[in-house]
């Protein structure tokens, strides 16, 4: 699959997860969250982006099954107990930080990128949002089926 297929897939499924939302859209709501033991906590100015789902191994290894996570700008986050947060450099570009009492997953950060990512499953609910697509399925785990009609991208 080629970058433009890609890119078309996501931004079809990306509207209709929009259109299908009936919840507060306006960029004033304020999303929380935090760590399994509280002691990472954090704000997410503005609505949260439509997550995707990643099936790839790095994902998989860190989170014990597959990341679902959404896409903020940086300056869109505020966080408390940043000294408890880890960070764990799984590429070059890309460090994974989590709770280093408790373990918890947190946040995906691409370096150089003003965006990064943050686990959905780290976000007191309602979160207002649905899965858009999964990503990376061609590494999925042999242990499970995606029977879901969310769009799937294979690499
Ligand atoms: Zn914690
Ligand atoms: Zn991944």
């Amino acid at each position: 699959m080629d970058r433009e297929e890609k890119i078309t897939i996501l931004k079809n499924a990306k509207q209709k997860v929009l259109n299908s939302l009936t919840t507060p859209r306006n960029s004033k709501a304020t999303y929380k969250g935090s760590c399994l033991c509280k002691a990472v906590q954090f704000q997410v100015q503005g609505r949260l982006v439509p997550p995707d789902a990643c099936h790839c191994t790095n994902c998989r290894k860190q989170s014990g099954h597959f990341f679902v996570s959404t896409d903020i700008l940086r300056s869109a986050l505020s966080t408390q107990g940043t000294d408890t947060i880890t960070w764990y450099q799984s590429s070059e570009k890309v460090k994974r930080g989590f709770c280093s009492i408790c373990g918890s997953l947190l946040f995906w950060d691409a370096i150089d990128s003003d965006h990064m990512g943050i686990a959905m499953g780290a976000f007191d609910l309602p979160t207002h949002t649905k899965i858009v697509a999964h990503i990376f399925t061609d590494y999925q785990g042999d242990y499970y089926e995606i029977n879901d009609d969310i769009p799937k991208i294979p690499d």
